[in-house]
């Protein structure tokens, strides 16, 4: 039994990723397309074989609520839109899977809450280095204090943004720059390593003067984060350096890696520890899952058992109240304490 799929917006990652993905999922099916161009989406119809009449656009967007093969709708747009197509498609009765950043707001993330729960519908943010096995695995060794008590983590990730054109560097479709597109799985992967939330967070902001593709959004955000068990977190992400994605997490005895840590394919984990006075180092390494289809497939299963998915909405709003929070940080040029965060056993 096969859960059946919307898919909205025809970009970058719907067309490299998401749709190839369905060839490897197991539970999952795409069914109908939301496009505003007819052409591409005609193509890419015939290519996946949905039906011409389970094409539609952003104006007959609604329609989809007549449709009985569609179950989910995976929203894959630019950042400010993921609301208002969450709350069409809960009203139209659909399953929503949101891609990441949730929203470009706390205000339109906790709306969106509302409104799937309103419908009494599921909703998951796709946050898939949460499904991925090696980003797992180092969250059993830090759960299992594998190597004793973890004390602190360093996370990076960075990418030259090349055209200042795109919706990624506009403020009002993006919500901002680095840090809610890329520092977000800086963020929300130390979250999940060590179960925990922060209560402060301490930030620096900076972008190069003149350069056009920072004038709405900023280029490099710095942070650090503070958990109540007494672990930090330095976090960086930068739009304007050569790609560079990883972690390193630092405990009593011994350190955990994965570099790089949130690409598509390809992670790599290592470890190191000391056992008394010889070095160890492992390269772990398990079995490369397609993560577009494992986190579909996640969704799926939640659907067909009826139960909530490990990423909720309130996982996206969590990760935007604190995001919140580093900017006000970095304008103030002060820490900022996190009064709102829930301990995440609230929801999980
Ligand atoms: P993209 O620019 O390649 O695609 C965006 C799509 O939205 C395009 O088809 C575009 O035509 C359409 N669109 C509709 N209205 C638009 C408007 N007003 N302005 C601009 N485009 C409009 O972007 P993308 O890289 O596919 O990103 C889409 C979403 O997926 C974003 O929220 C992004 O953060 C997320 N994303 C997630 C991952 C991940 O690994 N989970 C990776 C990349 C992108």
């Amino acid at each position: 039994q096969r859960v059946g799929y919307a898919i909205v917006g025809l970009g970058h990652l719907s067309l490299d990723e998401i749709l190839p993905a369905f060839g490897e999922s197991k539970t999952s099916k795409v069914v109908a397309l939301v496009s505003g161009s007819p052409e591409k989406m005609q193509k890419v119809a015939k290519q996946y074989g949905v039906k011409p009449e389970n094409c539609y656009s952003y104006q007959n967007y609604d329609r989809l609520r007549d449709n009985k093969e569609v179950q989910v709708i995976y929203i894959v747009l630019p950042n400010s839109m993921h609301a208002e197509y969450t709350i069409r498609g809960a009203q139209a009765g659909k399953h929503i899977l949101c891609e990441k950043p949730m929203a470009t707001s706390a205000a339109d993330c906790q709306a969106m809450i509302d409104a799937c729960k309103k419908a009494d519908r599921k909703l998951m943010v796709a946050y898939r280095i949460q499904y991925e096995p090696n980003n797992r695995m180092i969250r059993q060794l830090v759960q299992d204090k594998k190597f004793g008590t973890v004390k602190f983590i360093e996370a990076v990730n960075a990418q030259n943004s090349a055209n200042p054109q795109h919706w990624r560097h506009i403020k009002a479709l993006a919500g901002g720059g680095a840090l809610p597109d890329i520092g977000l799985y800086c963020l929300n992967t130390v979250r999940y390593l060590l179960g925990e939330e922060p209560t402060e967070v301490f930030a620096w902001q900076y972008s190069t003067p003149g350069d056009a593709r920072f004038r709405e959004v900023e280029e490099f955000v710095s942070w650090q984060m503070k958990f109540p068990s007494g672990i930090y977190a330095s976090c960086s992400t930068h739009y304007g350096v050569h790609e560079s994605r990883r972690y390193r997490v630092h405990a009593e005895r011994g350190w955990m890696e994965a570099a790089p840590a949130f690409s598509y394919n390809g992670i790599r984990v290592q470890t190191s520890h000391a056992e008394g006075k010889i070095e160890h180092t492992d390269q772990p390494k398990l079995a490369e899952k397609n993560q577009f289809a494992t986190e579909m497939d996640h969704f799926s299963e939640c659907i067909l058992q009826n139960k909530q998915p490990f990423t909720p909405g309130e996982e996206g709003l969590q990760d935007q109240r604190i995001m919140e929070a580093i900017y006000q940080s970095a304008r103030e040029g002060k820490p900022v304490k996190l009064t709102e965060i829930k301990q995440k056993d609230a929801f999980r």
